[in-house]
């Protein structure tokens, strides 16, 4: 398949606007990276220069070692798949899959063979006559899929393609869609907003945000270490709780007017001057325990309200006035007005430094 750099990639457009700022990635054969952000950040413009459906301001794309930068998008080997399918209404299934592969004029045979085993791999093999009106989303969307297939391109480029689907189809969507890339061994760039679809499915994520990337890590890397207050905020439902909070001379870290002690191995990080700074604490819903009022804990915290999600909760507390959420079993729910203990596992917090918002760890 393919290996593209992306190489202080920009993208101004007119009026100004700076769309994409010194995007730098390569991305390795067979790999399956995911670019996910709030709306507006970026992601589909980078998507859009890779395939060649937007001009790059600056830098350089290459694709197993070309310069892309200047070749025409059907030259380029690259297949791209909808949010909105695109699928011609007037044709079948298989002839929708059979388009690109008739305009270039492939034999009739091989265009057949190709399509048949692009159906059989979707499991679109029953519905091959039906044109797209009698096709549900999922089946649309698995034929906007086989129209990539069939093409056998070096890569796949995905925009935001499972999101016209309902949560449940979504979930069954993105298991296909691992089982694909595995059968496939292709290169895919996939482009969502959505964190969730992001955290399973990639196998390393590219987190943008105002045309920057954020950090490009495994999924466990990004929750167990987000490098700045945004891919913290970003990654993880319910959001990370952010406190401010000072660090003192001895080393440990108040926040809400309790002491918060922190392993040794963390203070080893913190910089000369941690005291001098003001810092933001941050911890998990899920890194925090509610207690009995009289247990020992660090913070004391009145319940406000809290929400049943199946299995688990997210009860919210504040103390001192500042908001936090934890995470608990559903069975566990305290009675909202009561007060509660809350404990913290200390090896789970995270500090930023409230100037710049990078993670210190
Ligand atoms: P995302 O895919 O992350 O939602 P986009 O790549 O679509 O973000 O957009 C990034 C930024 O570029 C946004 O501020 C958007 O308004 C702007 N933008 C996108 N397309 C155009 C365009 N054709 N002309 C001007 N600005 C655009």
């Amino acid at each position: 398949m393919a290996q593209l750099s992306l190489e202080h990639i920009s993208k101004t457009y007119d009026g100004n606007v700076k769309a994409v700022d010194d995007f730098c990635l390569d991305v390795s054969d067979q790999e399956f990276i995911i670019l996910v952000g709030p709306s507006g950040c970026g992601k589909s413009t980078t998507l859009r220069m890779i395939a060649g459906l937007e001009e790059i301001s600056s830098g350089t794309l290459t694709i197993d070692g070309k310069v892309m930068n200047d070749t025409e998008p059907k030259d380029r080997d690259i297949a791209m798949v909808f949010q909105n399918y695109a699928l011609y209404p007037h044709m079948t299934v298989y002839d929708n899959m059979a388009f690109s592969l008739k305009v270039r004029h492939l034999p009739k045979d091989e265009i057949d063979r190709k399509v048949r085993q692009a159906a059989e791999i979707l499991n679109l093999t029953p519905l091959l006559n039906r044109r797209p009106k009698a096709l549900s989303g999922g089946q649309k969307q698995r034929v906007a899929m086989g129209r990539a297939i069939v093409r056998n391109p070096k890569v796949f480029l995905m925009d935001e393609p499972l999101s016209n689907l309902d949560a449940k189809l979504r979930v069954q969507m993105r298991l296909e869609l691992a089982r694909l890339h595995r059968n496939l061994k292709a290169t895919i760039i996939y482009v969502t907003h959505d964190q969730t679809e992001a955290m399973t499915l990639g196998s390393r994520i590219v987190v943008m945000d105002k045309g920057r990337i954020q950090q490009v890590a495994s999924p466990q890397e990004l929750y167990k270490h987000p490098a700045n207050l945004f891919v913290a905020g970003f990654i993880g439902s319910p959001q990370m709780n952010f406190l401010s909070a000072e660090i003192r001379t001895d080393r440990t870290a108040v926040c809400l007017d309790a002491p918060v002690p922190f392993p040794d191995e963390f203070a080893k990080k913190l910089p000369e001057d941690a005291a001098d700074r003001e810092w933001i604490l941050g911890i998990r819903p899920e890194d925090l325990t509610l207690l009995p009022e009289d247990a020992d804990g660090t913070w004391k915290a009145e319940v406000q309200f809290y929400e049943l999600l199946g299995a688990e909760a997210h009860v919210l507390c504040t103390a001192d006035s500042q908001q936090i959420s934890v995470k608990v079993s559903s069975d566990k729910v305290p009675e909202i007005g009561s007060i509660c203990t809350i404990a913290i596992n200390e090896e789970a917090l995270h500090f930023f430094d409230k100037e710049t918002e990078d993670a210190i760890f």
